[in-house]
């Protein structure tokens, strides 16, 4: 009696243990599934706020078509700068002779060397590009154009003819300084303010040519800047020396930008200023353009408010390089606070801008079974090792709905542009006419920048998007030409246009 008794004793305890541990064991369950829950919520709640769809994306293109307007109209009529360039003549081919180039935008700074044999032929460019040391982009300015005027007077004597750099003929230089500039000539003009994360106090409201010809006489280069102009500048000449119906062009790399043709007569702010009639290219500055039409997110307020400039450059902060990896970065982080999905201490996830675009491209386009390159870009750069895979399937997913909102409000963007010229197929802003009624012109616009050239389904939503907002038809005749180093090449060619030596322009339009 007494040992069944004990028996039964055993085979409860070992009964209710079983059931605690079954307990646990679904209590496990239910807690992570509710997590897992709270992770996807989080996603697509993400995927809601970057909402493109074609209604919303034509708001953004009537915005900015609107605003582009306002901004020409006046100064300070829009956050659109709309900046005169006093570029009225583009190269047309015919110029000859070496010249050089500096490209300072970014990331990367390149020195550059054009042989112009006349007949629209470029012989194969030299190309020097290196990464600016991150501690010149916060110094003074003497340091930063000592630093370029070296590198240029490094590589005009070893790719130049071997004359005495101090004693030859003074040589005209293109510069490509790609930050807003109130330009006062063609080579000429004044920095307004900083971007991209840069920010040297003691160069803004100062001359940017003259602080690049001291450096160079410091270094004993004979040179002179015959073209200052912003990277859009560059690959719009570029374009257009290659193909004439080149009207617009577009940078997307670490930051975004675009100039295009306007006519004289729509650009109110300078009538009476100008001596020529015809056209002049404006410099759009349009990564500061803003609409309550464009998808904002908590993740943007936040890296717009953690940014050293908030409240400026909005488009440039949902679209470029600089920002898209960052962005990305945040929705994961929150991810992990809302639900530890990938373990406890997260200290790189924390950090601002620790995943680079280039990184987060390569996890997007990772097409592994396995995603093996997310796995190990998580752990490599995030120290998040083992991460299960559906929840690298959600960070590809996050890199998707990131880059896809990018591209697409960009694309937006340049149909603006073709809208407030009257090249979108649809009768101009006004409106009026039928788009039926409308006669559409072979219109190309030059595309420049990394995120661009280099990350594939950028460049493929972008496209995509076109055809979506223009319609079939229309998007026929516009054309994206790639120009790849174009902005620097194509300040090369402005330089040679502005040379001192020359008479023989053609004016635009
Ligand atoms: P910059 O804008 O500095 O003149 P680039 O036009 O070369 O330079 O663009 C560089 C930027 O493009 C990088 O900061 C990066 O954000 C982006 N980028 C470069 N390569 C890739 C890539 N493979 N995938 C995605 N983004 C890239
Ligand atoms: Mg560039």
């Amino acid at each position: 009696m007494g040992r069944g008794f004990v028996v039964v004793g055993v085979a409860v305890t070992v009964a209710v243990t079983a059931c605690a541990v079954a307990a646990v064991v679904v209590g496990k369950r239910v807690k992570s599934r509710r997590k897992w829950r709270r992770v996807v919520g989080v996603l697509a709640e993400f995927e809601q706020g970057c909402e493109t769809t074609v209604g919303r994306l034509k708001q953004v293109v009537d915005a900015m078509a609107v605003e582009m307007h306002a901004g020409l109209a006046s100064e300070g009529g829009s956050k659109l700068k709309m900046l005169l360039t006093f570029v009225d003549t583009l190269p047309n081919g015919s110029e000859k002779g070496i010249y050089y180039a500096l490209d300072l935008g970014g990331t990367n700074f390149r020195v550059l060397r054009v042989q112009l044999g006349g007949q629209r032929s470029i012989l194969e460019p030299d190309v020097e590009r290196q990464p600016i040391p991150q501690h010149l982009m916060t110094s003074t300015s003497e340091d930063l154009f000592d630093f370029i005027a070296s590198s240029l007077k490094e590589f005009v004597e070893k790719e130049g003819d071997g004359s005495d750099t101090s004693l030859m003929r003074r040589r005209e230089l293109g510069f490509t300084f790609s930050f807003p500039v109130k330009q006062t000539s063609v080579s000429t003009g004044i920095l307004i303010k900083w971007t991209k994360g840069f920010g040297i106090e003691d160069t803004v409201g100062r001359e940017v040519s003259e602080c690049l010809e001291q450096a160079m006489a410091r270094k004993g280069l004979n040179m002179r800047v015959a073209a200052l102009v912003n990277d859009t500048v560059g690959t719009l000449a570029l374009g257009h020396y290659h193909d004439p119906d080149t009207i617009a062009a577009v940078i997307i790399g670490t930051g975004t930008n675009a100039c295009y043709l306007e006519r004289t007569d729509a650009i109110i702010k300078c009538q009476g200023l100008l001596t020529t009639s015809g056209g002049m290219v404006v410099n759009m500055e349009w990564g500061n353009f803003w609409s309550s039409h464009l998808p904002r997110t908590s993740y943007d307020i936040e890296l717009d408010a953690d940014s050293p400039n908030p409240n400026d450059q909005g488009f440039e902060k949902m679209i470029s390089g600089m920002y898209l990896g960052d962005i990305v970065r945040r929705v994961i982080l929150r991810m992990s606070h809302e639900a530890d999905i990938f373990g406890d201490a997260l200290p790189k996830l924390s950090m601002p801008f620790i995943l680079r675009t280039p990184l987060m491209a390569e996890m997007h386009e990772d097409d592994s079974p396995e995603l093996t390159e997310v796995a190990r870009i998580l752990k490599d750069t995030l120290e998040i090792p083992d991460v299960p895979l559906k929840v690298r399937k959600l960070v590809v997913k996050v890199c998707d709905v990131v880059t896809r909102r990018a591209a697409r409000l960009a694309a937006a963007g340049i149909v603006g542009i073709l809208k407030k010229i009257g090249r979108d197929g649809s009768g101009g802003i006004t409106g009026g006419r039928s788009r039926s009624d409308i006669k559409m012109k072979r219109t190309v616009v030059a595309i420049e920048g990394g995120l661009y050239t280099s990350y594939t389904m950028f460049r493929e939503y972008l496209h995509e998007a076109m055809i979506e907002i223009l319609g079939e038809e229309a998007a026929q005749h516009v054309i994206l030409m790639d120009t790849e180093d174009g902005s620097g090449v194509g300040a090369a060619l402005l330089g040679a246009t502005h040379s001192s030596n020359r008479v023989d322009n053609v004016q635009l339009l």
